[in-house]
């Protein structure tokens, strides 16, 4: 089993064939259609080298030719785009109130996203599993029957997640101890591809490096939103894991000592202050009562978006003072990691257009570099960006040089 815990990378392998076959393939996936020629010129690969790989990568229907020639003085080159016809990756995402399951091909095309209601934080953890495998064996089916080859899948969890694919805490869902990936592996009756787990911050933060508005950028972060708030950071092109890969775990920072009681047991964590069980109270604090919580937030959600549009000053109130503490969030994000963004996903990401103008007006205030250090604050645009990420993710062995039939 490949966990992206331990993703492998060309230089640990001590292969340099499988090196440079994710050379050619990332040339390709970022510069098609290009030819071969254009891959010797771009890589420092020699002609003859690249020959041979790209018709191996053909071989595999890992690139295609398209049959268009470069328009150039000489002999016309043959064009290569990506192919993965055969190839699907899966993304699972676990939320307090939903499962999301995530097709894509090789080219990060989406073939497939599912969103089932499920009350996550109120079932026990074998029921959730259960149903996360029945989505996966539907996903899986789904696509076999497109006549695709599942290349790997990876599952986002909103909690801490340690190497070997488990989780030992999960506030959102109320989980302790989850041997996810193994209880996952055991549904699907020990599949042949890699079973990956993940943060959704992280798995969503992946999403935003590959597909979204700000692709490609060397040092992100992404807040997610939902029950908890979780931050995915991308830092120097890579994810920032930490010792024991629990780096970004910045739901429970104080930002107020006297602020409202948080699930954890202190008082003003960022979750407690910005996360949506937090803003619904605050903003409809006629809607849930402890003896009846909520496990669908969307409803509320949808209202507090209808009240803002109609100027209700008391939520568009609510909602300034929301992202003024996201923005204290940010500038600490800001100062610690110097990221050329920090992009808001989830319900963040709906309620942006309230909050965003106090929310940049903070982090500008409260971070120390001039101008936040050139960090922008933004609201994603994508949906189901874990799952998306957990998808992109289960592409990492291939797109390290390791075709499926060579590994
Ligand atoms: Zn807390």
């Amino acid at each position: 089993m490949i966990s992206i815990h331990n993703e492998p990378q060309p230089t640990d392998l001590g292969d340099v064939r499988v090196a440079n076959r994710a050379v050619v393939l990332r040339h390709v996936r970022l510069h098609a259609p290009c030819s071969r020629a254009d891959i010797a010129a771009r890589t420092g690969l020699n002609k003859a080298t690249v020959s041979s790989l790209v018709s191996e990568l053909i071989d595999q229907r890992l690139v295609r030719e398209t049959g268009l020639t470069e328009n150039r003085v000489g002999r016309p080159a043959t064009m290569l785009v990506l192919d993965g016809e055969p190839y699907a990756a899966l993304g699972l995402q676990i939320s307090a109130d939903e499962l999301v399951a995530v097709a894509i091909d090789l080219g990060g095309n989406r073939l497939l996203t599912w969103r089932r209601a499920f009350a996550a934080a109120a079932a026990p953890p074998t029921e959730t599993m259960r149903a996360l495998a029945a989505l996966t064996r539907r996903a899986i089916g789904r696509v076999s029957a497109q006549g695709r080859t599942v290349l790997g899948l990876t599952v986002g969890v909103p909690g801490l997640v340690d190497p070997t694919g488990a989780v030992p805490l999960a506030t959102a869902l109320g989980w302790r101890d989850v041997p996810v990936a193994a209880d996952l592996r055991a549904a699907l009756r020990q599949p042949s591809f890699a079973v990956g787990v993940d943060t959704v911050a992280n798995l969503a933060a992946l999403a935003e490096q590959r597909h979204g508005t700000y692709a490609g950028s060397t040092d992100l972060v992404h807040l997610t939103g939902g029950i908890t708030v979780g931050a995915g950071i991308i830092a120097a092109g890579r994810l920032l894991r930490g010792g024991r890969g629990f780096a970004g775990e910045i739901s429970h920072l104080c930002l107020d000592p006297t602020g409202p009681p948080c699930r954890c047991g202190r008082r003003g964590c960022l979750t407690a202050l910005v996360g949506l069980p937090a803003v619904v109270r605050r903003l409809l604090p006629d809607t849930a009562d402890d003896d009846n919580p909520l496990t669908d937030y969307l409803p509320e959600l949808t209202r507090i978006v209808a009240l803002a549009r109609q100027g209700d000053p008391t939520v568009l109130g609510g909602l300034a003072e929301t992202g003024r503490q996201v923005g204290r969030g940010a500038a600490i994000l800001a100062d610690l990691l110097n990221p050329q963004v920090v992009v808001l996903g989830d319900h963040l990401a709906t309620l942006a257009p309230w909050l965003l103008p106090a929310a940049r007006s903070e982090l500008a205030a409260r971070s120390h570099a001039p101008h936040a250090g050139g960090c922008q604050l933004d609201a994603s645009t994508l949906t189901t960006a874990a799952a998306l990420g957990g998808a992109t993710a289960a592409l990492a062995t291939v797109e390290a040089g390791r075709p499926p039939a060579l590994t």
